[in-house]
């Protein structure tokens, strides 16, 4: 019999790691891990560090600690009423005694020695001079001395921390090194460790020290993978040459408008004419606060695009707003002849047929749609201007669709989301960025109030006044649950809402039914008949979240506000206070929690989106910032977004060094690299 161990290939399906079997692995199926080299770059969330116990008086209480204490004595184990056991142990150091219990168990008391010294991990409770754990994890000094710092991992049902660290160990022990994706001039230039050198330290470190340095390493091997993702998804299609222009002159377009554009404004749109007349074409966010006016800058680019022949085309990320934007934008460009066609699941097979027939023409010279329309099977006779509205809504992949049709128009993407700067650099890395930082003039704060639940009626009464006084008011409803904007439950709470809340303290009222589960048509119906002052009140789902613009609404109530992230609500009140009247927006929840509060308390008091970006930023984290993961960026395991911006940088640099070179990763010794940018984005699901 053959005694010489086989090492592991990396792509050894996970179940033949000793110790791991095949059920273990359909649980490790759940953490996205299914070969060997997946499990050793399951890396772990944190450690815990035997290097520096507590003495027991030190303790900080009613938190995890490691304590070193010398055991002074056992009891026998006791049953407790109802059958459990429990088995006490009195340990000490001199600066406090600490009594340890165990309960259903003696395996571990059983193992302590009078008189010796261990290290127990648990949560600290107890009184200054006697202080307590329960279930303690307990650990000898040969047992640290090997293992100083115990990794923990991300766990699963069924799958805990502890068993995840012994299949590690012993992937690491049977495994082949895994090959190294980096250059070597990249890890000389950043003085990083090597793959495998790092791998096992992130899993076995010896020091704080090591497991940092190896964590930077794998933290800048993530970010170099994901920026190098982004940037080839971006540049796939044609090579970017933009459509030549030449400069125009904007003052007839704002002369032709109903009221002086901001100061904010002309700049954005002059910095966006000036690239559009440029050699390298335009590719540029517009991020401005909600009601600031993106739309007419839109225009004012459309507007040149088409005194220089060209097709422009609007992606927006709903249908509402699809058919919102082409009306505002027929009223604004058609004078100058611009001819608008709209693109939407919505409108009928005939007169869609017409419409791509007409763009195709370059009979249609702006075409407004959305995503889903304008992203398949448009064919553009002169396409040279692609605007994207609110950007955050989409994936990064839907960006480079418009950009990438075969003329390679100038793109601009708007946003009222304002991002911090590392995600800015991740999501808009390559783009140039115009700021709105005014808005348009009279505008008041929108006044916001946060409502308990049993003040429904009294604030119904407030509806009612301002109905009678000529205004429209918006009420979005309960909804589920988390992620469940408009699914069914949602569509079912909205009916309820509408029939028995909304209807019952609107008497006599006009009041619509706006959700996600309208086919388009009726969308579109409803959202006229609010436009035209036919409805004096809106109930609604999420859907009208972004974009939409009724100028004599003046009042959002928003049911189950502690439901949402602060830019979201931010958004939804941003939909009241776009005319010169007073606008109210009231935050409803029943939740009585401290920070729900807070929260709520804090919108009341801020209208600027950035600051509420921020707080949710800090609060609630990233993950929370685009809703329901819209960013469509893969998830990663090691890097944070919001702090690693050095390494964020750093990542992006080279990343873009490393294209110059080589712009497809062909290379034979880009191959591991290429491999693990495909596989990180083919884990993602992007919307
Ligand atoms: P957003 O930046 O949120 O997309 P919109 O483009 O929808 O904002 O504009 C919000 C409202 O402000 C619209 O009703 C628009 O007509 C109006 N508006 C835009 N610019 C100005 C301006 N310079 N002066 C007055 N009203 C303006
Ligand atoms: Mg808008």
């Amino acid at each position: 019999m053959k005694k010489e161990a086989l090492s592991m290939k990396p792509d050894t399906p996970v179940q033949y790691v000793k110790g791991v079997g095949p059920k273990t692995a359909e649980k490790f199926l759940r953490l996205g891990v299914e070969t060997l080299a997946d499990l050793l770059q399951l890396y772990p969330r944190r450690y815990i560090d035997y290097t520096r116990p507590f003495p027991v008086a030190q303790a900080p209480f009613d938190a995890d600690a490691v304590v070193k204490a010398a055991v002074y004595s056992k009891k026998a184990a006791v049953r407790l009423p109802g059958g459990r056991t429990m088995v006490q142990v009195l340990a000490g150091d001199g600066s406090a005694s600490l009594s340890l219990t165990w309960f259903n168990t003696h395996f571990m008391a059983d193992k302590l020695a009078v008189g010796e010294e261990y290290y127990f991990e648990g949560r600290v409770r107890g009184t200054l001079t006697r202080r307590e754990i329960a279930n303690p994890t307990v650990r000898t000094a040969a047992q640290v001395a090997r293992t100083p710092l115990v990794a923990v991992y991300p766990q699963t049902e069924g799958l805990g921390s502890g068993q995840i660290a012994r299949c590690v160990a012993s992937a690491l022990e049977g495994a082949d090194p895994l090959p190294e994706p980096l250059p070597s001039a990249l890890l000389a230039k950043y003085k990083l460790p090597g793959k495998w050198e790092a791998v096992r330290a992130i899993h076995c470190p010896e020091a704080p020290e090591a497991a940092a340095a190896a964590r930077r390493r794998l933290t800048f091997e993530e970010l170099l993978t994901l920026q190098l993702g982004l940037i080839l998804l971006r540049s796939r299609g044609a090579a970017r040459a933009g459509a030549p222009m030449r400069r125009v002159d904007l003052a007839p377009f704002w002369a032709s408008l109903p009221f002086a554009p901001t100061a904010a404004q002309r700049r954005a749109a002059a910095e966006i004419c000036a690239d559009m007349a440029g050699a390298a074409p335009l590719n540029r966010l517009l991020q401005g606060d909600v009601g600031s006016g993106k739309t007419l800058v839109a225009a004012a680019g459309v507007y040149m695009a088409h005194q220089n022949g060209y097709q422009s085309a609007l992606m927006a990320p709903t249908e509402i707003l699809a058919a919102q934007h082409a009306g505002t934008l027929e009223k604004l460009l058609g004078p100058f002849g611009v001819r608008v066609a709209l693109l939407t699941g919505g409108i009928k097979a005939a007169a869609k047929r017409a419409a791509l027939a007409a763009v195709a023409a370059g009979e249609a010279d702006l075409v407004v749609g959305t995503h889903a329309v304008l992203s398949t099977g448009v064919e553009f006779a002169r396409l040279g201007f692609a605007v994207v509205d609110e950007q955050h809504r989409f994936g990064v992949r839907q960006r480079g669709l418009l950009a990438g049709k075969a003329q390679s128009p100038h793109v601009l993407v708007m946003s009222a989301t304002p991002i911090p700067r590392t995600l800015g650099l991740l999501l808009y890395g390559d783009l140039d960025i115009s700021i709105l930082d005014e808005l348009p003039p009279g505008r008041k704060p929108v006044k916001t109030r946060a409502v308990r639940g049993e003040k429904r009626r009294a604030m119904y009464g407030f509806l009612n006044a301002q109905i009678e006084a000529g205004c429209q008011v918006y009420i979005v409803c309960p909804r589920v649950e988390e992620g469940e904007a408009d699914g069914p439950d949602a569509l079912s709470a909205v009916k309820t809402y509408y029939k028995e809340v909304a209807q019952a303290l609107l008497p006599g009222r006009r009041v619509g039914l706006m959700h996600g589960k309208l086919g388009p048509r009726e969308k579109a119906a409803v959202m006229e008949a609010f436009k035209a002052g036919e409805l004096d009140a809106l109930v609604s789902t999420t859907v009208i979240e972004v974009g939409v613009d009724v100028p004599n609404a003046t009042v959002m109530v928003i049911e189950n506000a502690e439901r949402y992230g602060l830019s979201a609500l931010h958004q939804l009140r941003g939909r009241v206070g776009r005319g010169a009247q007073e606008s109210w927006c009231f935050l409803v929840s029943d939740h009585g929690g401290e920070s729900v509060r807070e929260r709520l308390q804090f919108l009341c008091h801020t209208q600027d989106g950035f600051e509420i970006a921020k707080y949710d930023l800090e609060h609630r984290g990233p993950g929370d910032f685009f809703g329901d993961r819209q960013h469509g960026l893969p998830t990663l395991q090691l890097a944070d977004l919001t702090a690693d911006t050095r390494a964020l940088e750093a990542a992006q640099k080279s990343a873009r060094e490393l294209l110059e070179q080589d712009p497809k990763l062909a290379a034979p010794e880009h191959q591991v690299l290429a491999a693990q940018v495909e596989r990180l984005f083919r884990r993602t699901t992007f919307n």
